[in-house]
């Protein structure tokens, strides 16, 4: 009897496959705070895999001009490898990507990291308890857990507006800026106003000949507390107990105007004082009141992700810049057409810069690649049938030893590092647990998974998003089922849940007779 296209590929598996006990996919901070707090689990038998060709992830990817994180760095940094040489109170993006790359220096990592490889899929395979990892170059992988770290702001999006092939002039994303690109003297064409846009206008206006900001929805901006941090205070963050009350100022400053405004909008009204603010601040920038009127945000604060700036309003003063807000009908060879009230205009471009953002909440963007379950399925088909929902945002029930760093209802709102540690904590704890109980196969129980996501709904009420104020948002945070994946909930919370959580959420079960394990 011949061999089955099966048969071969179960031998292939076990004779000629790379294997590892973990696939990380992303060598983006989660990546790299994955890799790094799994090196001190002792789990060393892991392997990064990076499409890009090198570390960094968002960072490694958003250069373009103005490019800085809006968190305080105090806080937009790991725990255990805090810096006192930031330049400045928010770190510009390409000190963000040396600081990922010196933490794989320190680490001494970077000999598990395996650059320009594009994960194009991922399946379990029941029958070797393994995960399979197909390449885009077409090489497979094999896996005993699979871990994603492939971040949730990763794939651009371009706008879907008729014609957006057809432009002559030279087109580039945000998120893949061309540094050949020269500005200097020319029409440029900027759709959107998101964070990447707020950050990349004020630095292109001064020279451009002609820039023309084409707006669908209005962003909440406020001044940013962005200053030089001076030497003297760089040294004196080195004196024992500094750099540590300078993060604990920081991370409150970030949860007070993130994550509690946010998630306990019913109770403490910090999203209307923050409108009131927004709205002076508008007043103190902007001359020219129509112009300022078409900056106003008609949704309350909150409702999508606002920004900080300190000369992204003023901009809308300099006399080469114009706001559009007419809506856009289609990209033409020479411009952009609108239609508005006065009927149709062709703005003549020479470069058309997309500050569309990501696909975010959409149902295949999370993983970035298909990821088949136990049952044939993919998670992205599990999702789109039955709502988005992890278990604390990290593990999904039919998706066997998968963890995910970034899923639904895991993220808080606030630092992305604070996510990263509370989630690789909850990630290692289960891995600790099955080492140590001979397991092989992980999986949260449908029931730890449907209480959790209760819970969730129980208690989104309170949070911002339901408020009549966001009917107007056009916020990426809703997905297609109008639910926002974001945790109700606050960092001492998440924290102690990824310590706390019952390891009885999950069943630990042998490789061979599937008897479940004890837990602990
Ligand atoms: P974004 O927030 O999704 O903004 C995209 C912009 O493009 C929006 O203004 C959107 O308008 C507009 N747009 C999309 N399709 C359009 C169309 N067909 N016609 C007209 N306008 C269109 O993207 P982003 O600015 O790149 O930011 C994404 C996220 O990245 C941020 O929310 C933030 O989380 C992160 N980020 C962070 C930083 C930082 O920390 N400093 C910097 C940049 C980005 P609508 O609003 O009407 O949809």
């Amino acid at each position: 009897m011949s061999a089955t296209t099966a048969d071969l590929e179960d031998a292939r598996t076990d004779t000629d496959v790379e294997h590892h006990e973990v696939i990380v996919v992303g060598a983006g901070f989660s990546g790299i705070g994955a890799a790094i707090k799994l090196d001190e689990a002792g789990i060393r038998d892991w392997l990064v895999l990076e499409a890009a060709d090198g570390v960094g992830g968002t960072w490694h990817w958003n250069t373009y001009p103005g490019v800085a994180v809006d968190i305080p760095s105090f806080s937009y940094q790991f725990s255990f490898a805090q810096r006192t040489d930031w330049s400045r109170t928010y770190a510009p993006g390409s000190e963000l990507k040396r600081y990922a790359e010196d933490l794989v220096e320190a680490a001494g990592i970077r000999d598990r990291m395996r650059f320009g490889c594009l994960v194009e899929g991922a399946a379990w395979d029941e029958a070797t308890t393994r995960w399979r990892v197909r390449l885009a170059d077409g090489t497979e992988l094999t896996a005993t857990y699979l871990l994603n770290a492939s971040g949730v702001l990763t794939t651009p999006k371009a706008p879907d507006i008729p014609g957006i092939e057809d432009f002559a002039g030279t087109t580039v994303h945000t998120a893949r800026w061309d540094h050949d690109l020269d500005l200097t003297g020319k029409r440029v064409g900027v759709i959107g106003t998101g964070a990447s846009a707020v950050q990349l206008i004020p630095e292109i206006a001064p020279v451009v000949d002609e820039l023309t900001v084409f707006q669908r929805t209005p962003i909440w901006c406020f001044p940013k507390p962005d200053a030089a941090l001076p030497g003297p205070l760089r040294l004196a963050m080195r004196l024992p107990g500094v750099k540590q009350g300078l993060r604990l100022a920081s991370q409150a400053f970030v949860e007070v105007t993130f994550p509690i405004a946010a998630h306990f909008h019913s109770y403490v009204r910090i999203a209307s004082t923050m409108e009131h603010a927004g709205r002076l601040w508008l007043r103190s920038q902007v001359r020219d009141p129509e112009v300022r009127e078409k900056l106003t945000p008609s949704y309350g604060v909150g409702c999508k992700r606002p920004s900080f700036h300190n000369d992204y309003l003023a901009t809308y003063n300099l006399p080469q810049v114009h706001l559009e807000t007419d809506a856009i009908t289609e990209v033409v060879p020479e411009g952009i057409r609108t239609r508005g009230s006065d009927g149709e205009s062709l703005h003549e471009l020479d470069v058309l810069v997309l500050a569309t953002g990501f696909r975010v909440m959409e149902p295949d963007s999370l993983p970035t690649f298909p990821l088949v379950g136990a049952d044939g399925g993919t998670v992205q088909q599990f999702w789109a049938e039955h709502r988005v929902q992890a278990y604390q945002g990290v593990s999904v029930p039919g998706f066997p030893n998968f963890f995910t760093v970034f899923g639904p209802y895991g993220y808080i709102g606030g630092s992305y590092f604070h996510l990263i540690e509370t989630q690789v904590r909850h990630i290692v704890r289960c891995l600790e647990h099955a080492r140590s109980t001979g397991a092989a196969r992980v999986e949260v129980t449908q029931k730890a998974n449907d209480a959790y996501l209760a819970s969730m709904l129980e208690r989104r009420p309170t949070q911002v998003f339901w408020q009549e104020s966001c009917t107007g948002a056009n916020s990426y945070y809703f997905d297609q089922h109008g639910d926002v994946g974001l945790r109700p909930g606050t960092t001492l919370g998440t924290m102690w849940a990824s310590r706390t959580f019952p390891l009885d959420a999950y069943t630990f079960q042998p490789a061979r007779d599937r008897e479940p394990a004890a837990t602990g």
